[in-house]
């Protein structure tokens, strides 16, 4: 069976732990291969290696890290197919959708080409008689990057191509589900320039993941998965006295209102709640309806839809929707289900029923659709993620605001409306850091930047955009005198002013 190891220095390691995971094919149901897990040991030699690398790599000019990039993106863009191929093998998703990954993540890497650009600093001259101020940013250090199952391309892309052009190095721990593209990711990055040790990968759990936490050697820590595991990535790094970004998990509502053009608002919910098998963390999974007239007529268009979804194994053509990850995360959507109906939500379309022949053992589900929920049922309340769709029936849009804003997350949200005022209304108050007015998922491009509120985002600054460059980089403040020569000023115990 594939054994799948860990990056260190430049070369595939298999380290001490003898500790291993299953890797499944999600459309067949089987382990196709298993991944090493690594130990403080690994992670201690990929900071050894990260930290030695430092020195050199952060003073080379920025440019000629900018070249590598460039190269790199080419790399991603000539292996798209085998890359996407490795994602849907692994994580279940069609490979239009795993090409959709890459593509995303290669912006981050075309946005980073420009680091010349992005990490120039601030000069003025003259702040005082012959004294002049300047501002310079300069790379962090050591730099780690957690990253979830579900978009296995794009977040690795999101962090290690914008920290390594700063100048940082680079231990990315990516999800032990699907670690294969991660791993293709790290040996295209050596063969487009990057110096050995500047990229590290280890695979592995829990473990893994605190040595990263708590290694002295470690400056900055990105995290991207569920809000309990970014809570506690937040409190355990900062408590170590890293930088820390950590985006949790979501809850997204589309809001549509009675002037909306339903059969658009219903295409943009079928795209946003079943794509990816509704494992996104932009997924819509809460429609809010305005009026009962609106949330009939939805519901209506929906369910013809959802019934049509062409369901399949993500590496076949003309499929719309591949398997959900792993046998736990179907017995969670599923039991989710029920505890739905036994709640008291009316299951319009039910999707537990799905079978595919000659797929029996794969991890496949149709698409579920619950009207009537309410606020204080657990299908509102939990993060599903899976092909599930609640419609929530407000009676006006001051109670579709109010719901979407008292809600603990704050990742996503979108408004379908023909209406300026209500829109522009709604991106003003909402409480939610990524807003879509007509947009189901409004995630962001490359050169602004990503991130939710609230219980989405555990620290201060978003990833990618100016904001991915403020993460990665420290600010540097000079002030600089070169005196005439022969002017003696003699010396003052007062605060210096520029007096
Ligand atoms: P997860 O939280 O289970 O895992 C994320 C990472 O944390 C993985 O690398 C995993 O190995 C590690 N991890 C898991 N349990 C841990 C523990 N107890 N201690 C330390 N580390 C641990 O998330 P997932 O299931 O891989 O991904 C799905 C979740 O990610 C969803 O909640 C989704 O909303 C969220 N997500 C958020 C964003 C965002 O931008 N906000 C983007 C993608 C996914």
């Amino acid at each position: 069976m594939k054994r799948i190891k860990h990056w260190i220095n430049g070369e595939l390691v298999n380290g001490k732990s003898d500790r291993t995971g299953p890797v499944f094919n999600p459309a067949l149901g089987e382990q196709i291969s298993e991944v090493l897990l690594a130990s403080d040991y690994e992670v201690d030699d990929a900071v050894k290696a990260a930290k030695k690398a430092f020195p050199e790599w952060s003073s080379l000019p920025a440019i000629r890290r900018a070249r590598i990039m460039f190269r790199f993106n080419e790399l991603l863009m000539e292996h798209a197919d085998e890359l996407a191929e490795l994602i849907t093998s692994e994580h279940g998703k069609t490979i239009e959708d795993s090409l959709g990954d890459i593509m995303r993540g290669r912006e981050v890497v075309e946005f980073s080409c420009g680091i010349p650009h992005l990490m120039r600093g601030e000069f003025t001259e003259d702040v005082g008689t012959g004294v002049d101020a300047y501002s310079i940013r300069q790379p962090v250090g050591v730099c780690a990057g957690i990253t979830p199952f579900n978009f296995p391309a794009m977040i690795p892309l999101w962090m290690f191509p914008l920290s390594i052009a700063c100048g940082n190095t680079f231990i990315l721990k990516p999800s032990e589900r699907d670690p294969s593209c991660p791993m293709k990711l790290v040996e295209l990055a050596k063969e487009a320039g990057v110096p050995d040790g500047v990229v590290n990968l280890v695979n592995g759990d829990k473990e893994a993941v605190d040595a990263i936490l708590v290694h002295p050697d470690i400056d900055a820590v990105s995290f991207v998965g569920s809000t309990p595991i970014a809570s506690y990535i937040y409190s355990t790094a900062a408590q170590f006295g890293k930088r820390v970004q950590a985006l949790g998990g979501a809850k997204n509502h589309m809001v549509v209102m009675p002037d909306a053009d339903i059969d658009q608002a219903a295409d943009a919910l079928i795209s946003a709640g079943y794509g990816s098998a509704g494992q996104r963390c932009m997924a819509v999974s809460v429609a809010v309806a305005v009026g009962d007239k609106t949330a009939d007529s939805l519901v209506e268009t929906l369910v013809p839809k959802i019934q049509e979804l062409k369901i399949g194994p993500g590496s076949s053509s003309d499929i719309e929707m591949g398997p959900v990850v792993t046998k736990q995360a179907y017995d969670r959507i599923t039991s989710l289900i029920e505890k739905g109906v036994s709640e008291g939500a009316s299951l319009v379309v039910d999707g537990r029923s799905f079978n595919l022949q000659g797929y029996e053992e794969g991890f496949f589900m149709g698409g579920s659709l619950f009207d009537n929920v309410t606020e204080g049922m657990e299908i509102y309340k939990q993060e599903i993620f899976g092909p599930v769709l609640s419609v929530v029936r407000s009676q006006d849009y001051e109670s579709a605001i109010d719901l979407v804003n008292r809600n603990e997350y704050g990742n996503g949200t979108a408004i379908f409306t023909k209406d300026g005022d209500a829109a522009r209304d709604f991106s003003e108050r909402v409480q939610i850091g990524m807003v879509g007015v007509n947009v189901p998922i409004p995630v962001p491009v490359a050169y602004h930047s990503f991130g939710g509120w609230k219980r989405s985002l555990f620290g201060d600054t978003h990833m990618h955009g100016m904001e991915g460059v403020r993460f990665y980089t420290r600010l540097k403040a000079i002030t600089s005198r070169w005196p005439k020569s022969g002017v003696r000023e003699g010396h003052s115990l007062n605060m210096p002013t520029m007096e």
